[in-house]
């Protein structure tokens, strides 16, 4: 038998004072997952976590977790865990005595208690800080006590809301290399909502990406950066360069016009026929500027720009182009094999600017803020 999801969602509404929050949501998180939760401010990320936790009952539809319906319980019968931006470990409690604090409650011996909480602590590398007081340690420290203390209510899922938002880049880094280990380890399940796209593509085996209440897409990060469901998910994740084409022809390659020339793109958004306006989306690294070459015959994918600045960005270098007509182009390549030494592009040249079709998916031209 197939085990059941370690949350499942179905048409989860909640407003706030008549405003939706969330709307209709359907969420299915498998048992060993991590899954990240990305959207703009405002988007309803901790709203689900919220409703998840039982913190808050939704308007309509169930929560389930570990196959059981828990729509209408209080966050402290659900076997769900939360760990916040603030640590909120027990100052008078030791180390341990912390981690400890769940099994206790739950009416655990002394000595199996302690027994897990220590396990645990090795677990986030803190073996030796077992007696120490939660004072006493730096923030990275408290955070992995923090994530001890909640694994060790052997939550059927853990809800991480924007964990690491207070730490610097450094520890963040570190955390983040932490927080995956360990949920590999115990191969635990880990909902967890970040603002930072790089934090979530570095983490997550699935993302689940909000706009205004309602997943847009969910899949493996990945397809959510190579295959975005629209045009909306496309300029969400990363950078993309845009260009507005009405569709010439569909099948196979697509092959749109744009008052920018010709083009032609390996993706065509269901539904659109020729004569539909259409928006373009081609990733920066597979943007290419060169050189204007007038023996280069013109063709599909080829625009005329004019080069606005190169800037070397740690390991890419990053060009920025912009047509007669103002639209703006831009391409990132590594710079072990850029772009000609001997006669380089400056700002002011000419250039042409090309992206592969396959590269290029159009996309129904839905009003974009
Ligand atoms: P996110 O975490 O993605 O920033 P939230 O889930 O916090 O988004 O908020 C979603 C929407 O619900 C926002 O418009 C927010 O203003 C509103 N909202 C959230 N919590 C409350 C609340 N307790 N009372 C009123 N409105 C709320
Ligand atoms: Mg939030």
């Amino acid at each position: 038998m197939v085990p059941p999801s370690a949350v499942s969602l179905r048409h989860v509404s909640k407003s706030y004072d008549g405003r939706r929050a969330v709307c209709d949501l359907a969420l299915d998180v498998t048992p060993g997952e991590f899954l990240a939760i990305v959207g703009p401010s405002g988007s309803g990320k901790t709203t689900i976590m919220r409703v998840i936790g039982g913190f808050e009952t939704p308007d309509t539809g169930t929560v389930s977790i570990a196959g059981t319906d828990v729509t209408l319980l209080p966050a402290e019968k659900r076997n769900v865990n939360t760990v916040f931006q603030g640590y909120a470990l027990f100052p008078h409690l030791s180390v341990i005595e912390n981690v400890a604090y769940g099994p206790r409650m739950r009416g655990c011996s002394r000595a199996v208690r302690r027994a897990k909480a220590q396990a645990l602590l090795e677990r986030v590398r803190l073996g030796d800080a077992a007696e120490r007081r939660p004072h006493e340690l730096s923030g990275g420290m408290q955070q992995r006590v923090a994530l001890a203390r909640a694994l060790a209510n052997d939550p059927a899922v853990l809800l991480l809301d924007e964990p690491l938002g207070a730490l610097d880049r450094k520890l963040r880094d570190e955390m983040q290399r932490e927080l995956r280990r360990v949920q590999t380890e115990l191969a635990a399940t880990f909902i967890y909502v970040t603002h930072d796209q790089d934090e979530a593509f570095g983490m997550a085996d699935r993302l689940a990406v909000m706009r205004d209440g309602r997943f847009e897409q969910i899949g493996a990060p990945a397809v959510i950066y190579d295959q975005p469901a629209n045009a909306w998910v496309a300029l969400f994740v990363g950078s993309a360069n845009k260009i507005r084409a009405r569709v010439d022809r569909v099948g196979g390659i697509a092959t749109l016009r744009s008052d920018l020339g010709p083009i032609e793109a390996g993706y065509l958004a269901d539904g659109l026929v020729p004569g539909d306006s259409a928006l373009v989306v081609v990733r920066p690294e597979a943007t290419y500027f060169g050189k204007d070459d007038p023996a280069q015959p013109a063709g599909a994918n080829r625009l005329a720009a004019r080069l606005v600045d190169a800037v070397a960005i740690g390991p890419s270098l990053r060009l920025r182009a912009v047509t007669a007509g103002g639209v703006a182009f831009e391409s990132i390549a590594p710079r072990n094999r850029e772009f000609p030494v001997t006669d380089p592009l400056v700002p002011g040249d000419p250039v042409v600017v090309s992206f592969d079709a396959v590269a290029s998916r159009a996309y129904h031209d839905e009003t974009l803020s």
